[in-house]
């Protein structure tokens, strides 16, 4: 069975890498016509042209936008429509993790986190929003973490207010049913992608390998699975929980963990 997205317009914030970039390429593999947006200028170029080398006929679109800014994000969707249609389908993304405990999170890193996980996704909703309303399969699709549930004391200002973006993606799916939108998300345990790539740079054993790096992290963290998830594992959930395949299911979440998730 596909997801029965093809022809239909996705936006994905955050696409220009990792896990956005994993469901950029399973919608457009899937038929549907796909905008993403990301800060990089570069890393989006690259992204797009990897895209288009795989799927010469795709329909894409990407912009450089930065989802914290509310102006940018408006100009974003008003030339997604332009390009591409009328949006059905929105993916947010966008975003990454603190590692900090509460000796060393400062007001302004809190104010920081906060910012990041409300108005990644309010912004990019008050933009699509009218399109999401016209589509017959509109849907809210966020990324958050298990962090939401299952919070960590080294990251205590992200674990809170991930807790908070699930409070606030329930209150949407209620409210949009109206629309006949639905608002999901998924709660991602560690996925390997851009973030953690950037910390085994820093890493204090240098001779460790990738594969041998991360393994040690699943022991540690005591993941089931004794590994790291690949990117393309979480955006299957997302682009499912965003395409009518789940088109009875609304103010729900995905674990997508390894086994991690301790709670029932
Ligand atoms: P990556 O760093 O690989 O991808 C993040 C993407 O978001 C990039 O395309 C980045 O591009 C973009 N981005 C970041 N901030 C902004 C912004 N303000 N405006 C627009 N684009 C932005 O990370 P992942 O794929 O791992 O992360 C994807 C999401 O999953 C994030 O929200 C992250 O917090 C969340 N997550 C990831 C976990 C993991 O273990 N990987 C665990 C829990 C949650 P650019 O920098 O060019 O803007």
């Amino acid at each position: 069975m596909s997801f029965q997205v093809e022809g239909k317009v996705a936006v994905v914030t955050g696409g220009s890498s990792g896990i956005g970039l994993a469901a950029v390429e399973i919608l457009v593999a899937e038929g549907a016509k796909v905008a993403w947006c990301g800060r990089d200028e570069q890393r989006l170029a690259e992204s797009k042209l990897y895209i288009l080398e795989k799927y010469p006929h795709a329909h894409v679109f990407t912009q450089v936008c930065n989802v914290l800014d509310k102006e940018d994000v408006k100009n974003f969707a008003h030339t997604v429509k332009q390009h591409l249609g009328n949006v059905d389908m929105l993916i947010n993304n966008a975003g990454q993790g603190r590692v900090s405990t509460f000796e060393n999170t400062q007001d302004e890193d809190w104010m920081k986190e906060i910012e990041l996980k409300y108005f990644s996704v309010l912004h990019p909703v008050r933009a699509f929003l009218d399109d999401l309303k016209n589509s017959a399969i509109g849907s809210v699709t966020n990324v958050n973490s298990l962090l939401a549930l299952q919070p960590e004391p080294h990251m205590i200002a992200t674990s809170s207010a991930r807790a908070a973006l699930l409070n606030l993606t329930h209150s949407l799916a209620h409210e949009f049913i109206k629309y006949n939108v639905r608002v999901n998300s998924i709660l991602l345990g560690m996925v390997e992608s851009a973030q953690w790539k950037r910390r085994f740079e820093t890493r204090s054993d240098l001779n460790q390998s990738w594969e041998e790096w991360t393994a040690n992290i699943a022991r540690k963290r005591g993941i089931p699975m004794q590994r790291l998830g690949k990117p393309e594992e979480p955006a299957r959930a997302l682009v499912f929980l965003a395409s009518p395949l789940a088109s009875y299911t609304t103010g729900s979440t995905i674990d997508v963990s390894g086994g991690f998730n301790k709670h029932l």
